[in-house]
């Protein structure tokens, strides 16, 4: 995942920062030979076809697991544990105080499928062209998992002795289930932090300049509902007085004009603050003054007209599915309405399902929740990451605004914040919007973009363990 935070249109306001710090040099050189790694590594992640069902995340994991070894990483500290057909990869870079909690650096290692037939190349070979690696994968999130990975290789090779233990974390089905990631997060569940290379990155503008960095810290739950009419039916020559699908529509035309209540937390305050100080008008002083009062009934009803922010200001729940009926000429037994909800963080099932209760309106009308939901809380935005972060960034984009984020979610960082460790998507990915094809078809990261992940990676961990 790659959230996009602001329009390419703020470009001209970001340009005229001025660069706040001159790093050292050595910092964001890349070593040749780490460099050269990355990029093969890259590729040849891309031609492990770890997709849902095709068995191939273990020897993916095998592959990485030897790159590791052969990187300093000690044959005891890298362990595959195979679950089903898939498989996760930890592997533990020794701090010198056993007592200090262990920074997590996760990644995922499957991708979504990808037709040979839909593509121009095929998916699982990669091919660097144009200044771009093509291929599924390239972005979500091998590029991730690669330039994280090589960042360790690059401190390895400088002697680089952490306080805290390193561990990376890579789960095998982040795409589907996250059954993986699930069995993870128990594991580690005491770690202090968890930088996840799915998520953040930099948006790019047309003349290839970073305009805004979005550091995601927290994502909305996803939950699904299904509200159904019943009527014992009958010949639709002899209609009675209620009917199951004007019963149902009379429920959605109430869902239709309900909103849940404005809703703010730290990430989506220090968002709009951050949006509201470069959008124009009359945009960005509504973002301004939400952000101080999400009571502010103007700027709340500004902000829900647009599609991109009217998942910040609350919980969103909007009908997705619609069945009814048995036969054209027999009165309907049932008719269903299908909601799908996504809940700000802190909302609980039994909240939502209340106040859908409540607009629903109908005693005789079934809510029934459909895919279970696993709650987490925003992170909350520590000073010590904000300002790793800041140094990271700095060393690629002097001065780049960082924005933080709440996504719709969801990532493996999911399950890490419902078992209490603090999830940052920190990813190093700069791409113009119209480039990101995370999930689509001719997915490919820019070449220009892999040092400079690696050199953000460097920085991050160096200052988050030590
Ligand atoms: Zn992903």
């Amino acid at each position: 995942m790659h959230p996009i935070v602001a329009g390419r249109g703020l470009a001209a306001v970001f340009l005229c920062l001025v660069p706040l710090a001159s790093p050292a040099a050595n910092d964001n050189a890349v070593p040749p030979d780490i460099s050269a790694k990355t990029l093969e590594m890259l590729q040849r992640s891309v031609g492990f076809k770890t997709v849902e069902g095709e068995g191939q995340v273990p020897a993916y994991a095998e592959y990485l697991a030897g790159e590791l070894k052969a990187h300093g990483f000690a044959a005891e500290d890298v362990t595959i544990t195979p679950r089903g057909e898939t498989a996760t990869l930890t592997a533990r870079y020794r701090g010198t105080d056993p007592k200090l909690k262990p920074i997590l650096i996760a990644s995922h290692m499957d991708v979504v499928p990808a037709k040979r037939e839909d593509w121009e190349r095929d998916p699982f070979t990669a091919v660097v062209e144009n200044g771009f690696v093509f291929g599924r994968g390239a972005s979500d999130n091998k590029f991730g998992l690669v330039t994280s990975t090589a960042a360790l290789f690059w401190l390895r090779q400088e002697g680089f002795k952490p306080k805290r233990d390193i561990i990376i974390v890579l789960s095998g089905d982040e795409e589907t289930s996250m059954e993986t990631t699930a069995a993870l997060a128990q594991e580690l569940k005491g770690a202090e932090l968890l930088l996840n290379s799915d998520a953040g990155g930099a948006n790019l503008g047309d003349d290839g300049k970073p305009i805004v960095y979005a550091m995601q810290a927290a994502e909305k739950t996803y939950m699904d509902f299904e509200v159904t009419t019943t009527n014992p039916g009958g010949h639709s020559s002899r209609p009675g007085a209620t009917n199951a699908i004007y019963d149902l529509a009379r429920i959605v035309d109430r869902l239709a004009g309900f909103r849940f209540p404005p809703k703010t937390n730290e990430i989506t305050k220090a968002y709009f603050k951050a949006a509201g100080a470069i959008t124009p008008a009359p945009t960005g002083p509504a973002m301004l003054r939400y952000a101080d009062n999400p009571e502010d009934k103007e700027a709340y009803e500004l902000l829900v007209s647009y599609p991109e922010y009217v998942g910040q200001v609350g919980t969103t729940c909007v009908a997705t599915t619609l069945r009814g009926g048995h036969a054209p000429n027999a009165l309907p037994q049932s008719a269903t309405v299908g909601i799908n909800c996504r809940v700000f963080p802190g909302e609980s099932v039994e909240y939502v399902q209340s106040m859908l209760t409540k607009v629903i309106d109908d005693p005789e009308a079934q809510i029934k929740l459909i895919y279970k939901p696993v709650p987490s809380d925003a992170s909350p935005l520590r000073e010590d990451v904000m300002k790793a972060l800041r140094k990271a960034i700095d060393l690629r984009a002097p001065g780049l605004p960082i924005v933080p984020s709440m996504s719709a979610g969801a990532t493996d960082s999911l399950h890490f914040r419902n078992a209490g460790v603090p999830s940052y998507g920190v990813g190093g990915l700069f791409t113009n919007p119209k480039d990101s094809f995370a999930h689509g078809l001719n997915e490919r990261i820019p070449v220009a973009s892999i040092d400079g992940a690696v050199v953000q990676w460097r920085s991050l961990i160096r200052d988050l363990s030590r």
